[in-house]
This record gives structure tokens, C-alpha cells and sequence, in this order.
């Protein structure tokens, strides 16, 4: 009960890439770059076990971005020549690449991390890939055409190359695949029409647990800013939640501790498990376990315990180091004293 675990990503080590940036530049290249992308993720391995996390995730320490890692392994679009674009509804500008010509898969995207993940731990293992939507919002288009027809057709066809590489993931012995879709807190009606859809052709076929990860993003800047505008009570899973409870999807990871999501929303993903934020990743105060425990026990209101699992609000990727690790003890200790709670009840 209470399986515990991280969103996604971990904050990358000096010796790899620049600190504290969500588009850090490597400090390495070739074959040295490569090692250092191995040496992390087993660094990061070892220390989500020290912690005592139950299910155990690579950390994404070999891709730089969450959506670009997986879009430097897809013929078709054109990396040399990125271009400034407003994401995620103009919250900020990123500098993306452009889709080009028709898109296809050069070859496996995360072999490497996925079976030194497998291979050392004996932990559930947990594997994260964006989703199509998402990535739909994070690259520009110069092929598909405009307008909602063409974002359509652009989620099918990264949704169909996601899902080649779920399965091989899959073969590799991953238990749970989880596709990141913060854009369906942005686009709710685009989302539930056909950001699921979508999300679900990505997922197709695969037998091991599938989870998606809807969150107000990283703790960045302009992240904090825009969260500042939505008012008292967010209500954004509100849209895409009863949809999400109708898919095949098994497990949806939502923000909770510190945001103005109401509670009660949960309750709209009944029969699902929900991976429910309880560490801040926008704020370097470390919770307690009291915090973490009183979060849980807030959330069994309205998702029962089996379904219950505690997680962090996002990826970690921009945060101190020091800081990521003691989050990831206070996780677990929280979620410890949830169990002992439960238990005197
Ligand atoms: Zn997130």
C-alpha cells in the first residue's frame, strides 16, 4: 500500500550537464557523454533504492529535455534550425525544432537507460515518455497544416512512433510506462476531445501498467507566474478527468500538495490509480513527513488506499541536487507514517 515513486526527472549531476536549467547544454561529448549518461542513471538508481522508493524510474538523465530526448531519435524533423515558439498557450517561449517531412523513428530511443534500469534494480520499474499532445505543443510544425486537422494528424503519427518504442520498452521488462501530458492542464477541451484518443494510440498493445502525468509543470519562473493567474480553486482536471476514467489508461499522476487543486476531483478517476502529488517541486523546503502523511491522508477521502500511490507534483530535473534527495526521504517516510496511521485506525 502506498507504493511510492517520482514523477519522472531527477536533477542531472555537474559532471553531465548544467545545473538547475530545464534545458541544460551536456558537458560532455561522444562516447564520454554517452558513459556519463550511464554513470548518472545508475547513480540515480542507487539513491531512489537508499531512499526507499518502492518503484524506481530512470531519472532521465540521458535526454535533456523531456520532449526533446525523445525527438532527437525521429526522422523528419529538422534540429538544426529551431525556431523561437510560444508553449504550453504562450506561457513562455522555447526554442524548438520543426517538423519537416513525414515522421518515423530512427531507431530505439531509450534502450540504453531502460536496460540498466532493469538490470539493476530488483524494484518495480517505472519509464516515462511524453505524450503526443504534449509534444504536439513543444515543436513546430512545417508539414502537418494548420489548424486543429493538423495537430490531429501530428499527435497520430508521434502517437504511433511512442508506441513502438512503449512496446520495446516493454520487452525490456519495464512495469509501468507513463506518457507526461502537461498540455492537457492547458488545452482541457482539445484534450478531452482528442488528446486521450491519442494518448491511448500511444499506449496501444501494451499489456504492462500505463500511467499519465498531467501537472502545472516544473517549478520554473514562468510556471509559478502563470499559476499565480488561475484563481483560488484549479479546476483544469475537471475537463479531462471523466475521459480519462473511461480509457484504458491504468493510472493518472495529478499535482496536489501545495496547489489549489480541489481535492475532491479525484473522485472523477474512480477505479484508476492515482499517483498523488505530495512533494513540491517548485519550492526547495523540504516537506515533513507529517506534511507528506496529512496530504495522503486528505487524498483517502476520495481515492481508495489500493489505488492510493504517493509521488512528486513533477519532474525534479531543475532542482539542487541535495535538495531532490532529501524530497525523495521525505517521500518515503511520509508515506511510511500514512501506513502507520491507517494501521491504528
Ligand atoms: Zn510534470
Amino acid at each position: 500500500m502506498f507504493l511510492t515513486s517520482i514523477a519522472g526527472s531527477l536533477p542531472k549531476p555537474e559532471w553531465l550537464a548544467e545545473t538547475e536549467k530545464l534545458w541544460p547544454q551536456w558537458k560532455q561529448e561522444g562516447q564520454a557523454l554517452h558513459q556519463a549518461k550511464a554513470d548518472a542513471t545508475l547513480l540515480w538508481i542507487k539513491a531512489q533504492e537508499d531512499a526507499g522508493l518502492d518503484i524506481i524510474g530512470d531519472g532521465e538523465q540521458a535526454r535533456q529535455h523531456f520532449v526533446h530526448g525523445f525527438l532527437e531519435q525521429v526522422e523528419g524533423i529538422d534540429f538544426a534550425n529551431k525556431v523561437k515558439m510560444g508553449i504550453r498557450n504562450n506561457r513562455y517561449d522555447a526554442m524548438v525544432p520543426q517538423v519537416v517531412a513525414p515522421l518515423r523513428l530512427k531507431g530505439r530511443v531509450h534502450a540504453m537507460e531502460a536496460q540498466l534500469l532493469r538490470a539493476h534494480t530488483q524494484r518495480k520499474t517505472k519509464f516515462t515518455l511524453p505524450g503526443p499532445m504534449t509534444i504536439v505543443d513543444t515543436v513546430a510544425d512545417r508539414f502537418y497544416g494548420e489548424g486543429k486537422d493538423g495537430r490531429i494528424k501530428m499527435a497520430m503519427a508521434f502517437a504511433e512512433l511512442l508506441n513502438q518504442e512503449a512496446l520495446a520498452l516493454q520487452a525490456d521488462g519495464i512495469d509501468i510506462i507513463q506518457f507526461d501530458e502537461p498540455a492537457f492542464n492547458v488545452y482541457m477541451e482539445d484534450a478531452a476531445e482528442w488528446g486521450v484518443q491519442a494518448l491511448e494510440r500511444a499506449a496501444q498493445g501494451l499489456t504492462c501498467t500505463t500511467a499519465v502525468h498531467i501537472c502545472y509543470g516544473y517549478g520554473i519562473q514562468a510556471n509559478v507566474d502563470w499559476k499565480n493567474t488561475l484563481g483560488q480553486e484549479w479546476r483544469q482536471y475537471e475537463k479531462v478527468f471523466p475521459a480519462l476514467a473511461k480509457s484504458r489508461i491504468d493510472q493518472v499522476s495529478l499535482e496536489c500538495w501545495h496547489s489549489h487543486v480541489p481535492m475532491d476531483l479525484m473522485a472523477l478517476l474512480a477505479g484508476k490509480d492515482v499517483m498523488v502529488g505530495v512533494i513540491d517541486v517548485a519550492s526547495d523546503a523540504v516537506e515533513t513527513p507529517q506534511e507528506v502523511a496529512d496530504t495522503i491522508g486528505r487524498a483517502l477521502q476520495f481515492v481508495r488506499k489500493e489505488h492510493l500511490f504517493p509521488c512528486t507534483n513533477c519532474g525534479m530535473a531543475p532542482m539542487g541536487r541535495a535538495t531532490a534527495q532529501a524530497k525523495l526521504q521525505a517521500l518515503v517516510a511520509g508515506a511510511a507514517l500514512a501506513r502507520e496511521r491507517l494501521a491504528q485506525h
